[in-house]
């Protein structure tokens, strides 16, 4: 198949698997202005399918580098409120989400932690309402990756231009399964897969996961009502999406004052332009205590300070070592790729979806049963080929759920 080929594959992947649009539905896409080629695509796609309205959003790296060298000290307390008050209101009259992301890892790298966290957190609490629709799954949405030239560099610093990037698509291509004769058919199939992972953790109730590995000696509690997901989901909009392609893990809501133990990260964690590397925290009663990584220190511990949920767990999910990701080889910096590589943990907001009947409780009472609130969400990689995790039944007994990276059941 010719490039052009494949990008219209990922593209009616993208609408049909990923976000499953309905007829007379509103689509919001952002996307970094590089991927042009593939949002064209995805607008003719979803125009097919009976898209009512696409609306697309594009960023540029130059214009954000551009705000970080010559903006003056307020624009950093600043964000484009107005845009993601529209957004959340699209979402409330039932517009799918699809965001593109592939901007490059590193691009803050040079510029002030201090105004990038900032800058950060006025972009988080603006996005709020929106993100909120979002982690509610109140609307179908998806999240696909386009392989720019900044993020080639960056995934293989070692190579020309034009190699770099078209190894990155050839991964995307291949993780994305969008390289397969029937990609929608491919993605049936691995949900199932993936449903019938999450019907045997749901039926077994685990009150706690239990990890040991190199510099992890950790033991996760899981809230009462947890529910494992994976795969697709079914909004509360009536329609099944796939939120992330590629995605492998499963994954469920840990309780935020049941997490104690030391934790080593396997990669390298890339947050919002900076590279944070070499992560090794201590949790006592859910709450990282003791801090530690020997490459953007300074960032990590402003992210974990971004509010009181940010230094608390809010997903723990599960990967195989052996996933397409962690079989390519490849350390995508980038978390989308890098998650469905390894097993993980986020810190920050807990999604709605991994507790039973939290949608219908208020604020207080989610928090009450142990759901995270952060203005943040951010996932990093515990897992690896020498990791084992036993879940502990109700009664404290432990069995053994993976060993070193692999399922054993
Ligand atoms: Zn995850
Ligand atoms: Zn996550």
């Amino acid at each position: 198949m010719t490039h052009d080929q494949l990008l219209d594959a990922y593209a009616k992947l993208t609408v049909r698997s990923g976000l499953n649009i309905a007829p007379g539905q509103q689509l919001v896409i952002t996307a970094p202005v590089e991927a042009v080629p593939l949002v064209r695509k995805i607008t003719e796609h979803a125009y097919k399918a009976g898209a009512s309205l696409v609306t697309p959003l594009f960023n540029d790296e130059q214009n954000t580098l551009a705000r970080f060298k010559y903006a003056s000290d307020e624009s950093f307390d600043t964000a484009s409120a107005w845009l993601f008050e529209g957004m959340a209101a699209a979402f409330k009259g039932n517009a799918a989400r699809l965001a593109i992301i592939g901007e490059d890892p590193a691009l803050l790298a040079s510029i002030d932690p201090e105004k990038v966290s900032r800058a950060n957190r006025a972009r988080s609490k603006a996005y709020r309402p929106a993100l909120e629709m979002i982690s509610s799954f109140a609307i179908n949405w998806n999240i696909i990756a386009y392989a720019t030239p900044s993020w080639a560099k960056s995934a293989f610093p070692g190579l020309p231009p034009d190699e770099a990037l078209a190894k990155l698509w050839a991964a995307i291509f291949k993780c994305t399964r969008a390289d397969l004769p029937d990609p929608v058919g491919a993605w049936a199939a691995h949900s199932k897969a993936l449903r019938e992972r999450t019907d045997f953790l749901n039926a077994r109730r685990y009150s706690a996961l239990k990890y040991k590995g190199p510099g992890t000696d950790l033991v996760i509690g899981l809230v009462e009502d947890h529910e494992w997901k994976g795969g697709a989901s079914m909004a509360r909009n009536g329609i099944i999406c796939n939120p992330n392609i590629p995605s492998e893990e499963v994954f469920t809501m840990p309780h935020r004052e049941r997490v104690d133990g030391s934790v080593r990260a396997t990669k390298p964690l890339s947050y919002q332009g900076t590279f944070i590397d070499g992560i090794r925290v201590r949790f006592e009663k859910g709450r990282i205590v003791e801090a530690h990584a020997e490459k953007g220190a300074d960032v990590f511990q402003k992210m974990i300070a971004t509010d009181e949920g940010a230094a608390r767990l809010g997903e723990v999910a599960l990967v195989p070592h052996s996933s397409p990701i962690s079989a390519s080889g490849i350390v995508f910096n980038e978390t989308l790729f890098d998650e469905n590589a390894a097993s993980h943990i986020a810190v920050g907001q807990a999604y709605m979806d991994n507790m039973k009947g939290a949608a219908g409780l208020t604020p207080e009472e989610r928090l009450a049963k142990g759901m995270n609130a952060s203005l943040i969400h951010v996932d990093w990689m515990i897992g690896s080929g020498e990791i084992d995790i036993d879940g502990i039944l109700a009664d404290g007994k432990p069995e053994a759920l993976m060993r070193k990276g692999e399922w054993v059941a």
